[in-house]
């Protein structure tokens, strides 16, 4: 492994910094102590701008390369929301408040960020501006698309955005990353089966709106299996099927929920139509009558050819040989790091987390040995873009 020096130096401190955020979780677009946190260490490094309230509470600090060098800027992403989870991991810096945990690391990604600021706003040993961007509301909020509607991009002239998420169970010091999608589009749906309730030992008497919502159930099953080709992915889970009160009462209606998750924008198309046709039809067949909502939430997290053969050059200059594995199978889960990539090229890239609880996991914790890999890769990943 090739480390930055001075980076393994500062490792006790950055994990000091995470374990005073891991703390104290914050959710969605109420990270004010997180925000506060940042921007203040971003200050006392000596940013040439920090500036608050992006995206409602996400933070930019601003580093300026060497005197008298020009070059762009290339945007740092990490995240600072927790979730609402009870955590159980039992160390002594866990969550003083209970039902909101540090469950995904963001705490790591945060703390790992402004590592990285502090060695390149000591050193700056670039040309150019890196803008190291610390979003909200990962974690379902939409804190991504948020700053980049604020205009971020453009009022700091980020022309490439790279982002890091750490993975349980790939080991540490390694890295995996892919080109394209690599993180799938999270859509949500509503859906309401209207019928005519009625007494349960009279149900010819009534549309029964639990038998036509189980068919639709059953019927969406067949999205993934007859509508998709069988090399594309697509996911349709239905999450709540809310429904009566009594023994022997037929209610009036259905109400389910769910999520899509596709890794194309012909899928996503393709599963929206089909939802739309077996809600209503399916319904209707029952004599029901079927309505349905849907939301496309975030999209595809697509990595760019280019940058992602650079990310995994820096992350391969760290880690080491055939400790970068390029052709990570993409996993279904979401990411708001997405609004970013379709507002600049640019690449998200994986770092090992060992062997701990999965993320979302009310035992997990992030792993602070991962630290000086995840600060050398940033602190790499600056100087070698924007080198003179
Ligand atoms: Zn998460
Ligand atoms: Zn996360």
């Amino acid at each position: 492994m090739q480390l930055v020096e001075d980076v393994v130096s500062m490792k006790d401190e950055v994990a000091q910094w995470r374990r005073t955020l891991h703390a104290d979780p914050e959710l969605l677009f109420d990270v004010h102590n997180t925000a506060a946190f940042v921007a203040e260490k971003l200050k006392s490094f000596g940013c040439d701008e920090v500036v608050t309230g992006i995206g409602r509470t996400g933070v930019v600090g601003i580093i300026h390369g060497r005197p008298g060098g020009n070059g762009p800027a290339i945007g740092l992403r990490a995240d600072m929301d927790a979730l609402p989870i009870n955590e159980i991991t039992g160390v002594p810096w866990a969550s003083r408040t209970p039902g909101k945990m540090h469950a995904c690391g963001h705490d790591g990604h945060t703390a790992m960020l402004l590592g990285a600021a502090r060695h390149l706003a000591a050193t700056r040993n670039f040309t150019g501006s890196v803008a190291v961007i610390f979003q909200p509301a990962e974690e379902g909020g939409g804190g991504g698309r948020e700053m980049v509607n604020d205009g971020m991009m453009e009022r700091f002239g980020i022309t490439k955005v790279f982002g890091m998420h750490n993975l349980p169970g790939l080991p540490v010091g390694e890295f995996a990353i892919c080109k394209g999608p690599i993180m799938a589009a999270t859509d949500i749906f509503d859906v309401t089966i209207t019928g005519r309730g009625g007494h349960a030992a009279m149900p010819h008497q009534t549309i029964d709106p639990i038998v036509a919502g189980s068919a639709v159930v059953t019927a969406l099953q067949s999205i993934a299996s007859r509508n998709a080709d069988p090399l594309a992915s697509v996911v349709v889970s239905v999450t709540k099927f809310i429904a009566g009160s009594a023994y022997n009462v037929i209610p009036d209606k259905v109400e389910m929920a769910g999520t899509v998750r596709t890794l194309s924008p012909e899928m996503r198309d393709m599963a929206e139509t089909r939802i739309g046709e077996i809600v209503r039809s399916v319904a209707a067949a029952h004599g029901a009558e079927g309505s349905f909502n849907y939301i496309r939430n975030y999209p595809v997290t697509f990595n760019h050819a280019d940058e992602t053969d650079f990310a995994a050059d820096i992350a391969e200059s760290v880690a080491g040989e055939g400790k970068v594995e390029r052709q990570q199978p993409p996993t279904m889960g979401g990411e708001d790091f997405s609004f970013m990539l379709e507002a600049r090229p640019g690449a998200f890239i994986f770092m090992g987390n060992g062997d701990t609880a999965s993320l979302h996991h009310p035992a997990y914790d992030f792993n602070d040995d991962a630290i000086p890999v995840g600060v050398s890769y940033w602190v790499k990943l600056a100087e070698k873009a924007l080198a003179a």
